[in-house]
């Protein structure tokens, strides 16, 4: 099996489309041509863990943070960055990083996070804008459900539980061919009027090449009229953080306490009691300042999350309990679940949980 065949099932688990901008995923390191020994699978890819991963003979480390973030214009060993990008170089192991690809996804890091502290009914916090475009096509009567099959097996009509998702009307297209044309219905030179399928799917926008491909080849016409339109609409099913619901509502102190047992925390900071028992639970794993007011607005009774600055403490403005667990701890179970995926997809395979702890927080 080659690194690109492991690449393939990694981004159908988590499409580096998902990912934020800023980000930096996918392969960082390596040459995905390569045949894979084993897969190591870790938090951050560290030079330590270059040398288990040369241990245990995987020469593919798969780490949700990205060790490379922002470029590197020198490569000389001086940090811990370039270390160990030179040792996995010199040892032809490959780094593939998750991050926010699998933090964008509803069964990714937060849904992870969610599922730790036994949150019910949960949904994404801040919904994905811009990421949902729309087809419209025009198909003769006999073509019309070729072509929308042919588009939903391409990933398009898929919205929240629904796939399959489409709205046909027919009504009469026209169409006169000129003397380099080769029309199916009529002749050239001639005005035709024909009754036609009007088809209209939604998409995800990193699916748009695949989708047109479907359209052109399922089409009978020599020219597909369609249009594409970029929709305003929110991705329900994509986006950072998540919020759902503790099934039995707990005191605030006895809820943090809670919260540092099943994330295994070595301490957390949080901001003033309000009194209210909490209920309406909100989580994003890793650095989630930016989302207290997204928190507050879902009417979410406490905000877990990491990296919180002196001055956002106050930003709870006593009307949710705001709580900084640790930024590894807030992630910390995401490898075991890239682990449990990469076994299931990949069988008689070898597929490691890394041994080392990255994080380089302690706690006293
Ligand atoms: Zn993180």
């Amino acid at each position: 099996m080659k690194i690109k065949e492991i690449i393939y099932v990694l981004e159908e688990m988590a499409p580096t489309a998902y990912a934020e901008d800023f980000d930096n995923v996918g392969l960082l390191v390596g040459d995905q041509e390569t045949e894979a020994s084993g897969i190591l699978v870790c938090h951050d890819a560290l030079e330590t863990i270059i040398d288990e991963a040369i241990a245990k003979k995987c020469n593919l480390v798969v780490c949700f943070h990205p060790i490379l973030f922002s470029g590197l214009k020198k490569i000389t060993g001086k940090n811990y960055v370039e270390r160990a990008v030179i040792k996995a170089i010199k040892n032809d192991i490959a780094i593939y990083a998750v991050h926010t690809a699998l933090d964008n996804h509803q069964e990714g890091v937060n849904k992870i996070f969610s599922d730790a502290l036994g949150l019910i009914n949960t949904k994404i916090l801040i919904p994905k804008e811009q990421f949902i475009r729309k087809l419209v096509t025009y198909a003769p009567l006999d073509n019309a459900e070729i072509v929308r099959n042919a588009l939903f097996a391409a990933g398009a009509g898929n919205i929240g539980n629904y796939d399959n998702c489409s709205f046909s009307s027919t009504g009469t297209g026209t169409f006169r061919g000129n003397q380099n044309s080769n029309p199916l219905v009529g002749e050239r030179y001639e005005l035709v009027q024909t009754t036609e399928v009007k088809i209209e799917v939604t998409y995800e926008k990193h699916l748009e090449r695949k989708i047109l491909t479907a359209l052109f080849n399922s089409h009978i016409y020599e020219e597909v009229a369609h249009e594409i339109y970029n929709l305003n609409n929110k991705h329900q099913n994509i986006g950072l953080g998540m919020i759902g619901e503790l099934p039995n509502p707990l005191p605030e102190k006895e809820f943090l306490e809670f919260v540092k047992d099943k994330m295994q925390c070595g301490g957390l900071r949080h901001s003033s009691f309000t009194g209210n028992k909490i209920k309406k639970v909100a989580v994003l794993g890793g650095a989630g300042s930016f989302a207290i007011s997204n928190a507050i607005q879902a009417g979410a009774d406490a905000y877990l999350t990491a990296d919180l600055k002196y001055h956002q403490f106050y930003e709870a403005e006593n009307k949710l309990l705001l709580a900084d667990i640790g930024h590894f701890e807030s992630e910390r179970y995401t490898k075991n679940y890239i682990v449990e995926y990469l076994r299931k997809k990949i069988l008689n395979f070898a597929v490691i949980l890394s041994e080392e702890n990255s994080n380089p927080v302690k706690y006293l």
